[in-house]
C-alpha cells in the first residue's frame, strides 16, 4: 500500500483549520468574502454506496466519497484512500489541501480526493479488486482524464490503480491511462513516483538550509517516522552527507549523536516502517522531537508539534513531510522563535507533481527517463519554495500562510475570470 499508517485519522478539525488559513490568505490577498464562500468547501461531493459480493457469498454495502474542490484552473486531482475512519469532512478537507498543493506547484489542476470506508487489511485480494472496480463504476460519471484524475493514498497502491484504470477503460471502451496516476510502470506509470514525496522534501530541505546558512553535509537531522516518506528521506539525507541522528516509528525512537547506520535500518525495517523494536535502548517520539539537531522532519502523523512542546524544539528548520504535524498555535510559536518552518502543502507536494508528470506522459504517449523526472521536479519545487519564501518575507507572514497565499491565488483568479464570483 502506498502508505501503511497505523495511527490513523488526520486531525478532527482539519476542515476548520484549513478554512481558517484559506480565509486569512484570501483576506491578505484582498479577495472578497464571495471568493471565500466559493472556496471554503468543495464544489462537488459525491457519496456512493457500493454493493460488493464478499468471498463468503454475502453482499456488503460500502460507502465511498469523491470530493472535487474547485476546477476553475483545470481538472481536479487527488488520491483515493481506503480506511475504516474515512469520513465526508476529512475527504472534503483533503481535497482542499490538494487544491493548495496544485496551486503552489503551479500544476494545471484543482484539488480532488476520494475515500471508501473499509479496512483493506481485513479483505482478500479478490474483495479488494471488486471494491476498486465497483467504486470506479459508481463515480465514473464525474471522473476522467479531463475531469478528475485519482491517485493512490492511504492503503491504496499501484495494483489498485491498475484495476481502477482497467475498469474505467472498459466503461469508456478505450484505453484510458490518463484516468488515474500511480499506476505500475508497465501500464503507463512514471519513473520516480514511489520516492517522489521524499524527493520533494529533500529539495525543500536543501533550499531551507541555504536560507539558514546550514551546510547540508554534516548537518544533524532527525526524522520522525520511517515509512515511505521517512525512510526514503533518511536515505537521501544520508547519501547527501548529512548525519541522520534520530529516527522513529509507532513504537519509539532511536537516537545517536554520532549518526545512525541508515542502510542497516533500511534493511531491517518491516513493510509497516517499524524498526525500533529491534533495539533495547529507545526513547519516546516526543523525546525525539526535542533532541538537539539542525533539521527536524516530522514524517509520521498529525499533531506532533503543539503549543505544549513547540518551545522545546531545538531545530532551526522544521520540514513537514507528514500532513498536519504542526498545529496553528505551534506554527506561531516556531515562527516567533525564528525557526524556518516549511509547511506540508509545500514540503509534501512532490507526490502530486510526479503524478502530474505521469498524466502528461500518458496524454502524449511518450515516456521520460528517471533523470528527466528528477530535473523537472526539482525545477518546479525550487521555484515554489522561492515564491513562498519571498511571499513570507515581503508580506511578513509565516511560511504556512505564505504557502496558502501562493496556493489559493491562481484558483481565486481563475474563478473570477470564469465569472463564478
Ligand atoms: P507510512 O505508513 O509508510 O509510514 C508511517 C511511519 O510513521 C511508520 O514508520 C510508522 O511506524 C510511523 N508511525 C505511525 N504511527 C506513529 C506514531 N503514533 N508516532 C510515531 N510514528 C508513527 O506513511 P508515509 O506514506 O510515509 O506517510 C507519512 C506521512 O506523510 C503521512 O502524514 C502522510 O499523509 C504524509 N504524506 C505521504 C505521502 C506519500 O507519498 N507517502 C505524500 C504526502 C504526504
Amino acid at each position: 500500500m502506498s502508505t501503511t499508517i497505523k495511527e490513523e485519522k488526520e486531525t478532527a478539525s482539519l476542515l476548520d483549520s484549513t478554512q481558517v488559513v484559506i480565509k486569512e490568505a484570501l483576506d491578505k490577498l484582498g479577495y472578497s468574502e464571495e471568493v471565500f464562500e466559493l472556496l471554503k468547501e468543495p464544489l462537488r461531493m459525491l457519496t456512493v454506496r457500493i454493493p460488493i459480493k464478499m468471498d463468503d457469498n454475502t453482499t456488503k454495502i460500502f460507502t465511498g466519497y469523491r470530493a472535487q474542490h474547485n476546477d476553475a484552473v483545470g481538472p481536479t486531482k487527488g488520491g483515493i484512500r481506503f480506511h475504516p475512519e474515512v469520513d465526508e469532512e476529512e475527504v472534503k478537507a483533503l481535497s482542499m489541501w490538494m487544491s493548495l498543493k496544485c496551486g503552489i506547484v503551479n500544476l494545471p489542476y484543482g484539488g480532488g480526493k476520494g475515500g471508501i470506508i473499509c479496512d483493506p487489511r481485513q479483505m482478500s485480494i479478490g474483495e479488494l479488486e471488486r471494491l476498486s472496480r465497483g467504486y470506479v463504476r459508481a463515480i465514473s460519471q464525474i471522473v476522467g482524464p479531463t475531469k478528475d484524475i485519482p491517485a493512490p493514498d492511504v492503503y491504496t497502491n499501484s495494483q489498485i490503480m491498475a484495476w481502477m484504470m482497467d475498469e474505467y477503460s472498459r466503461i469508456r471502451e478505450h484505453d484510458s491511462p490518463g484516468f488515474i496516476t500511480g499506476k505500475p510502470l508497465v501500464l503507463g506509470g512514471s519513473h520516480g513516483r514511489e520516492k517522489a514525496t521524499a524527493q520533494g522534501v529533500t529539495i525543500c530541505i536543501e533550499e531551507a538550509a541555504k536560507r539558514k546558512g546550514i551546510e547540508l553535509k554534516g548537518a544533524r537531522i532527525i526524522v520522525q517516522g520511517f515509512g515511505n516518506a521517512g525512510s526514503f528521506l533518511a536515505k537521501f539525507m544520508h547519501d547527501a552527507g548529512a548525519k541522520v541522528i534520530g529516527i522513529s516509528d509507532a513504537y519509539g525512537a532511536i537516537y545517536n549523536q554520532d549518526g545512525l547506520d541508515i542502510d542497516y535500518l533500511l534493511d531491517k525495517r518491516d513493510s509497516f516502517g517499524t524498526v525500533t523494536t529491534l533495539f533495547d535502548h529507545t526513547i519516546t517520539n516526543q523525546e525525539l522531537l526535542e533532541q538537539d539537531c539542525d533539521i527536524l522532519v516530522p514524517a509520521a502523523i498529525s499533531n506532533q508539534i503543539t503549543k505544549e512542546n513547540a518551545h522545546l524544539i531545538k531545530a532551526q528548520i522544521v520540514v513537514e513531510a507528514a500532513n498536519g504535524p504542526t498545529t496553528l498555535e505551534a506554527t506561531k510559536i516556531l515562527t516567533e522563535r525564528n525557526v524556518l518552518l516549511v509547511p506540508d502543502v509545500l514540503a509534501s507536494s512532490g507526490g502530486v507533481t510526479v503524478s502530474y508528470f505521469e498524466w502528461v506522459q500518458n496524454n502524449q504517449g511518450y515516456y521520460w527517463e528517471d533523470e528527466e523526472v528528477q530535473t523537472k521536479l526539482k525545477a518546479l519545487l525550487v521555484n515554489s519554495f522561492n515564491q513562498i519564501y519571498e511571499m513570507s518575507e515581503t508580506r511578513k507572514v509565516d511560511m504556512r500562510l505564505a504557502a496558502y497565499m501562493v496556493g489559493v491565488r491562481k484558483m481565486a483568479e481563475a474563478s473570477i475570470f470564469r465569472g463564478w464570483v
